[in-house]
């Protein structure tokens, strides 16, 4: 199964990808992820992309479709996978289109997670997420059960992204408004998109996705 998580920045992308990985058993490609790896390695990509990232802007098509090209060809990804935060730009998504083309492959869903921006800004200042397995918590949403320490990995360092402060979150908002939610009447023009109410809780998100997942595993 292909998949593509849209929506705007903390949407719920990349806690709903880490449940789809687990429970379809396929890989997990976040391109947010990918670049701040490459900028905490001082990669040349990563060079590239810090200071773009600081402000909230978008790092340039070539760098991140080259990122997936790279991913996508791994053996893990033969399979299927879940794309968390790519495409964002039509000019992405054209290319996506055009390496699946070339192997004769196809996006199964697109599925959107509709929130409005008040929703996101509260839900990116309370982000935060474990040091050492990577997985996201929130100050009042999500919360660890026991205080300080990771329900996956027992660490207890946390993290808390730069670009998640009041600033940057303003220019990402736009950049999503402008330059990626073009890509909802593309996806629906292909009959691939379904959309969720991503205003609902994380459990009640997880089930509206189930039942899309559902009839692909129906049919197939
Ligand atoms: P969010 O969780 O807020 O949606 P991400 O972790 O996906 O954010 O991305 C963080 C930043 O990385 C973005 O603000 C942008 O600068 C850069 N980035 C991530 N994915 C892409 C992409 N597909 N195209 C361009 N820039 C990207
Ligand atoms: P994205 O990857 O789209 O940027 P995240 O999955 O990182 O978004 O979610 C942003 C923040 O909101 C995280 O702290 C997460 O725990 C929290 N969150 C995710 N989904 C929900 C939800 N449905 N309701 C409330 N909080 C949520
Ligand atoms: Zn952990």
């Amino acid at each position: 199964m292909k998949l593509i998580l849209l929506g705007p920045p903390g949407a719920g992308k990349g806690t709903q990808a880490q449940y789809l990985q687990n429970k379809l058993s396929i890989a997990k490609l976040s391109t947010g992820d990918m670049l701040r790896a490459a900028v905490a390695s001082g990669s040349e990509l990563g060079k590239r992309a810090k200071d773009i990232m600081e402000s909230g802007g978008l790092v340039p098509d070539d760098l991140v479709v080259d990122l997936i090209r790279t991913r996508i060809a791994q053996s893990d990804c033969s399979s299927g996978f879940i794309l968390d935060g790519f495409p964002r730009t039509l000019g992405q998504a054209e290319a996506l289109d055009n390496m699946l083309k070339s192997e004769n492959k196809h996006i199964d869903f697109v599925i959107e997670l509709k929130v409005n921006d008040a929703e996101l800004t509260k839900r990116i200042a309370g982000r935060f997420s474990c040091t050492k397995c990577g997985i996201g918590y929130h100050d009042d949403f999500k919360k660890t059960k026991v205080a300080g320490v990771c329900d996956e990995c027992g660490s207890k360092e946390f993290t808390r992204r730069a670009d998640d402060n009041v600033e940057t979150v303003a220019a990402r908002l736009q950049a999503y408004h402008k330059q990626t939610a073009p890509l909802l009447p593309y996806y629906k023009n292909r009959g691939v998109l379904v959309s969720v109410d991503g205003m609902a809780e994380i459990e009640e998100v997880r089930k509206q996705i189930d039942d899309i997942v559902k009839i692909k595993e129906k049919i197939t």
